[in-house]
């Protein structure tokens, strides 16, 4: 038998296998997480709500199917009784759904989202929901209504965000798994600064129904894991066309594991962006970055510049085009139809009145800074200036994008510029917390895929450092390919993986043991 501290640390593939094998219970393996959660959550925040009892019902329910055995144990998916976190912008039957906004305190969905039919068709207890910034609007989970997450490298450091509760609850091993979404980097970011892998498919590789959404043009659900053949393992379940998702592709993305577990390099060309690195980036991520390229290069991969003119545009047009989404896609929340009702204090009680106490009493200053700034670049006299130039940027991207890939299978730069900056330092900064998705943004812009994995520590404090691929549309095999080869030279290089070196993980591990749940 593994002792509980041992499971909890296994990657999602491992627990799969030791499952199948029945060296292990689903039973044993969920327990093992909700212990977890319950010793060390108070201190990361990682989960808004947490699903004991049903995914202990699930994790039974798959342990009864394996003990009978015969055809239905065989047709059981591969990550059955494997649990999962998701992140609270996907809505889901019997738990709450807040998207980290006071405006949705106490709602429940009536239905769920087709990733979470997808999970549960695959038999994988749903271990809760995690935190984020409201909306997903954010890069540190510090706009959450419901406080910050925090990093568990460092307790005093930001997780990224928007998808921080999912980073970090699969970092402290909170969980072997965790869905987040990505409109402008809320996967990878947060990937990035915990030291954990995360995925933003190609748009329309996985159905957005069910997806509270931010920016419908550039939202996107994804893996987030701990290992490169996790994420592609999940992005197999939770993918798939569905006609429920006008956006949803018809392709089968069912190639992504089998290119984890073949991950080769040889020959491939892989193209840096001049412009996503160097200045601005922290000179420990710029040294990490050029130790992945050195690897690679000895792997095989050509090593190839890029460059990419108009992305440094990129941010500009998705702070016009994301917000004037934001502005439409967030209207509905008017104190009718869901969640919180605030009725004005005196004076007529019209629709107007009580719809405007509901959303300044349950939005925040971010999503209120948003929809204003995008119903400004949306007004009458301004729409051509502002959100058809973005529009026309973003056509520039698309360009570059094809003329990148035109010279190289992969593209490669640093996820992040910073590690895991301090709660707090850029809360009242929106610019400076912009900034963190220079290098991921251009993705969600162009609609390309694009995957975060641990590339070591940086010098100067220590803390994990991202490294991103970019894969052309629909070619979101080539990350898990080239992600798999170089997540493990990386680990040859180290000993073992990143998390193990987390002194903050270790503080959390005595926490764990003195509150004695087992
Ligand atoms: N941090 C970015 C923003 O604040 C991205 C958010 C996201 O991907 N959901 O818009």
């Amino acid at each position: 038998m593994t002792d509980s501290n041992e499971l909890i640390r296994l990657s999602a593939a491992a627990l799969a296998a030791k499952l199948a094998a029945g060296d292990v219970t689903s039973v044993q393996v969920t327990q093992a997480y909700l212990d977890r959660i319950a010793a060390v959550d108070g201190q990361v925040n990682a989960f808004l709500h947490v699903n004991g009892e049903e995914a202990l019902a699930v994790a039974a329910e798959v342990d009864a199917i394996r003990a009978a055995g015969g055809a239905a144990a065989e047709e059981l998916h591969e990550l059955a009784g494997v649990p999962i976190a998701v992140k609270d912008l996907i809505v889901t039957i019997g738990q709450p759904t807040t998207a980290g906004s006071k405006i949705l305190e106490g709602w429940h969905s009536p239905y769920d989202a087709t990733v979470i039919k997808k999970l549960r068709a695959a038999k994988m207890p749903i271990l809760g929901k995690t935190n984020l910034d409201e909306f997903a609007m954010g890069s540190s989970t510090e706009h959450s209504a419901y406080g910050p997450t925090r990093n568990p490298w460092d307790l005093e450091r930001i997780p990224g965000g928007s998808g921080g509760g999912s980073a970090a609850a699969v970092a402290a091993f909170e969980a072997p798994l965790a869905l987040g979404t990505d409109t402008g980097g809320s996967i990878r970011q947060p990937g990035a600064v915990t030291g954990t892998v995360g995925v933003k498919p190609t748009y329309g590789a996985v159905s957005r129904y069910g997806a509270i959404a931010m920016a419908s043009s550039l939202d996107q659900i994804g893996p987030v894991s701990r290992t490169v053949l996790d994420s592609a393992l999940l992005q197999e379940v939770i993918g798939g066309h569905d006609p429920q998702d006008s956006t949803s592709l018809t392709d089968p993305f069912d190639n992504l594991v089998a290119a984890a577990r073949t991950g080769n390099v040889e020959g491939m060309k892989i193209g840096i962006i001049k412009e996503l690195h160097g200045e601005g980036y922290q000179a420990g991520v710029e040294n990490r970055f050029n130790e992945s390229l050195e690897l690679l290069k000895d792997a095989g991969a050509e090593i190839v510049e890029v460059s990419c003119p108009n992305f440094k545009y990129a941010l500009g047009a998705y702070y016009l085009i994301m917000p004037s989404e934001v502005s439409s896609n967030l209207a509905k929340f008017d104190g009718v139809r869901f969640g919180l009702r605030v009725l004005p204090k005196e004076g007529p009680m019209t629709i107007e009145r009580v719809m405007g106490a509901t959303r300044a009493a349950g939005f925040g200053d971010e999503v209120k800074r948003r929809i204003i700034l995008g119903t400004y670049a949306l007004s009458a006299g301004y729409y051509d200036a502002y959100y058809g130039s973005a529009q026309k940027v973003r056509t520039l991207i698309q360009r570059d994008f094809d003329a990148a890939f035109a010279q190289a299978d992969v593209l490669i730069s640093p996820t992040a510029p910073t590690t895991a900056f301090k709660l707090g330092e850029k809360l009242n900064d929106p610019l400076a917390m912009y900034l963190n998705d220079v290098a991921t943004i251009p993705a969600n812009m162009a609609g390309v895929p694009g995957l975060s994995l641990p590339g070591g520590l940086a010098d100067e404090d220590g803390l994990p450092v991202g490294i991103q691929l970019l894969a052309p549309a629909r070619e979101d095999a080539r990350l898990y390919r080239v992600g798999a080869v170089l997540e493990s030279l990386l680990e040859e290089k180290w000993g073992g993986p990143l998390l193990d070196r987390a002194p903050e993980l270790h503080a959390l591990d005595a926490a764990n043991t003195v509150g004695g749940s087992n």
